[in-house]
């Protein structure tokens, strides 16, 4: 849990950035909100004030006198018969209506207001909105009053540009003029666009360096990882051959063992063996830090490539008693490569004891040799246990081992591969692995002739 903090506190730390970040948006936007509302609420009380002073008329006087004919008409002719076929609330309603329909039909406030507001430099896009608070038909039996209930000042979209009262020879009206700015959320999205984008972009960055940092701290206890599993193993690889010794170092100064001369070559034979492998185990490991130097280099003469891979094959099978069944097929009769030959050596002996070492059957192994015109090829294909898709990008790391399965069988530093891939490169090549688990391995040597 205490190696987890400092992510928790960082993920943490991080999604409260984001929320910051997301009530900056909503405050901007609400604040661009109220900003619109606000200057086409000024910019169309002005353009009235204007519209009023200097054309002397408030765009409604058409409207008025239409509606002055429609309550006249009503009152004279119609309100009789009407009153028989509808209720008074009825009647009203229907007054209503026809008087929104004429006052929107021949108000001229809007088409004004706009070319103000436009010529002002801002977004004229937009409808107009009435509302009558109170409409009175001034009947001989008395006024017919109607009010639209309805209606709402408070609507969000809604700019209250002016409230009117009128008195005319048929009736008495109290309206509110609106301009409905419905499409006010592009004009809003494009006054924050700048900030939005400023917003999003430091977000982008914070989560840029958050994923850079995470993924650099997994990288480094990843490795951490394989260096602990690698002392852990040298540690046991190194112990395993030492302790023999000792024993058997041990057993030569008994005197029944030093009197059978049999048993003490058995003994010494032992003890150059453990030796032997020890000194390879150091070799591998002064090796690796060897080839890491700057000032590593190689020693290349040219090698024919068929004598060079056979005899290789041969001293392998040789040093192993004869441990797998290799078949050579070399396709390179006559050419040279420029090699490092104890290197190379090195690095074909690589492949040879891990395709022994990470095989559950009788490993049988196929050495193939191959060259175009600019490069060579060697492919070692072996009958092994194989290696799965995840593990594949990482068998060339250091001191990485398959951390299933085979592992606990066999013995290793996770070094084999890593030097093969180093001295590949140091030839001027590389090399590539392809594998079908259970099935076996192949790895394919590149280097340019
Ligand atoms: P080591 O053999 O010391 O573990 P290597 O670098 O040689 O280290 O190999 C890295 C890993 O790759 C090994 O742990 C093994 O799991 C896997 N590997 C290497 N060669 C083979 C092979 N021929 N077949 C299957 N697995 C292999």
């Amino acid at each position: 849990m205490k190696r987890q903090l400092p992510l928790v506190v960082s993920l943490a730390a991080l999604l409260l950035f984001v929320a910051v970040q997301m009530f900056m948006i909503h405050s901007i936007w609400r604040q661009k909100e109220e900003i619109i509302l606000m200057r086409y609420k000024s910019l169309s009380r002005e353009g009235l004030s204007m519209i009023l002073s200097k054309k002397k008329s408030n765009g409604f006087e058409k409207a008025m006198d239409v509606t002055d004919k429609f309550a006249s008409w009503l009152i004279s002719e119609e309100l009789s018969k009407l009153y028989n076929a509808y209720d008074s609330t009825e009647l009203g309603r229907l007054a209503l209506k026809e008087t929104y329909s004429i006052m929107y039909k021949n108000e001229k406030l809007t088409s004004i207001l706009k070319s103000y507001i436009g010529e002002a430099g801002y977004d004229n896009n937009f409808n107009c909105t009435l509302a009558i608070a109170r409409l009175e038909l001034l009947t001989p039996i008395g006024n017919l009053i109607a009010a639209d209930t309805v209606y709402s000042k408070a609507k969000k979209n809604l700019v209250v540009v002016n409230s009117f009262k009128e008195e005319h020879n048929h009736f008495l009206i109290e309206f509110h003029y609106l301009i409905d700015l419905t499409h006010k959320n592009g004009m809003v999205f494009k006054e924050a666009l700048i900030s939005f984008i400023l917003i999003i972009f430091s977000i982008l960055i914070v989560f840029f360096v958050f994923g850079i940092t995470w993924r650099n701290l997994m990288e480094e206890r990843r490795l951490s990882g394989l260096k602990s599993d690698f002392i852990n193993n040298m540690t046991h690889e190194l112990k395993t051959p030492l302790s023999t010794i000792t024993v058997a170092g041990r057993t030569l100064e008994k005197e029944q063992i030093l009197s059978d001369r049999n048993k003490v070559l058995e003994t010494a034979q032992l003890i150059g063996k453990q030796s032997i492998h020890l000194n390879q185990l150091i070799n591998t490991i002064l090796e690796v830090s060897f080839l890491e130097r700057s000032e590593f280099e190689l020693d290349r003469h040219k090698v024919a490539v068929d004598e060079l891979m056979h005899q290789i094959v041969t001293s392998f099978l040789t040093s192993c008693d004869g441990c797998a069944v290799i078949e050579e097929d070399y396709r390179t009769k006559d050419i040279s490569v420029s090699a490092d030959i104890v290197y190379f050596t090195t690095m074909i002996n690589n492949l040879l004891a891990n395709a022994v070492k990470y095989c559950d059957k009788d490993p049988l192994i196929n050495v193939v040799t191959a060259a175009d015109s600019s490069n060579l090829e060697i492919t070692v294909t072996d009958n092994g246990v194989g290696i799965s898709r995840e593990h594949l990008d990482h068998i060339f790391e250091k001191f990485y081992r398959v951390p299933h399965g085979n592992i606990h069988k066999t013995k290793g530093l996770g070094l084999g591969l890593y030097y093969v891939r180093r001295i590949a490169i140091a030839h001027g090549g590389d090399v590539s692995v392809s594998s079908k688990p259970s099935k076996g391995t192949t790895f394919k040597i590149k280097i340019p002739i």
